[in-house]
């Protein structure tokens, strides 16, 4: 058996199973602080059947250079108490066992190319559109690390020429995508959850035109072949088939690979970043062996 922890600012989702599409059993815990929120999860792995190997998927910015001292720990983080969080150094001495760590993007990236929307192919990006806006890639079959991790949210955008009564909601930058297209971006906007909104309502083409300016560069700047856009505020109805269309008019039918290039739903529905966990388990079990 293996062990996986999505670990999200607000949930954490663990499982054991036999393999990563495997789950033979699920838990969901509120994120509190981190000392009680590992202590239940750990006491959760304790009640199960003993795993040779554990995965964790987590919500950044992590340090992912093995070569570092604080590889495994949430860096500098907003949420309170948690930057500098030894996550997977806790669970690695508290069960004994060999522990796999990555985003919580980029493992839902792994599992999404390996076992979901992106099946069969060979680059992948995930990009979640929820609380914030984050995104993991997959080139080559490799989750990309790089200088850290992507940060797909904070990036910039071209602003509609008539979309000029909003500031943008990122403390950092204003009106970045996560800015202009988050969740909580939308709510403090429009007052309202996109999904909410009539769907005749403007805000439908404005988020679908941001998210499509992003799926349209990553398309160039990496040939990726599929984007996957998962999070709550992608579940908006006829949200993915805007961005598709906003998408392709971007191009013009100028990317080479053409039709190669998708924007999908995840295809392993909530469990993306959860079987991710699990890959990251199976291959530190893997590595140790
Ligand atoms: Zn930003």
């Amino acid at each position: 058996m293996i062990g996986g922890i999505e670990a999200g600012g607000t949930k954490f989702v663990l499982a054991v199973g036999p393999t990563p599409t495997g789950i033979a059993a699920r838990h969901v815990i509120p994120t509190r602080t981190p000392a009680e929120t590992l202590a239940e999860a750990m006491e959760w792995f304790a009640g199960q059947a003993s795993i040779e190997a554990l995965g964790i998927a987590s919500f950044g910015p992590v340090d992912l250079d093995l070569a570092s001292p604080t590889w495994g720990h949430i860096t500098r983080t907003p949420k309170p108490g948690w930057s500098d969080c030894d996550l997977a150094g806790h669970f690695a001495r508290g069960l004994g066992v060999p522990v796999g760590f990555d985003t919580d993007v980029n493992g839902a990236a792994i599992a999404e190319a390996a076992h979901g929307a992106g099946r069969g192919v060979s680059s992948l990006a995930y990009v979640t559109v929820g609380t914030g806006i984050g995104g993991g890639l997959v080139l080559n079959g490799q989750p990309v690390h790089g200088a850290a991790h992507p940060e797909m949210g904070h990036v910039f955008v071209r602003r509609a020429v008539d979309d000029t009564d909003f500031a943008g909601h990122c403390p950092i930058h204003g009106d970045c995508l996560e800015g202009l297209a988050s969740g909580p971006a939308i709510i403090a906007r429009w007052g309202q959850l996109l999904s909410h909104l009539p769907p005749d309502h403007p805000a439908h083409e404005r988020i679908a035109g941001y998210l499509a300016q992003l799926c349209y560069s990553l398309f160039a700047m990496t040939a990726a072949e599929v984007v996957v856009l998962g999070g709550g505020v992608t579940k908006a109805p006829g949200l993915l088939d805007r961005v598709r269309e906003g998408a392709g008019a971007l191009s013009n039918d100028y990317l080479p690979g053409g039709a190669r290039h998708r924007i999908e739903a995840p295809g392993l529905g909530e469990n993306s970043g959860l079987t991710g966990a699990l890959m990251l388990a199976e291959a530190a079990r893997a590595a140790r062996s």
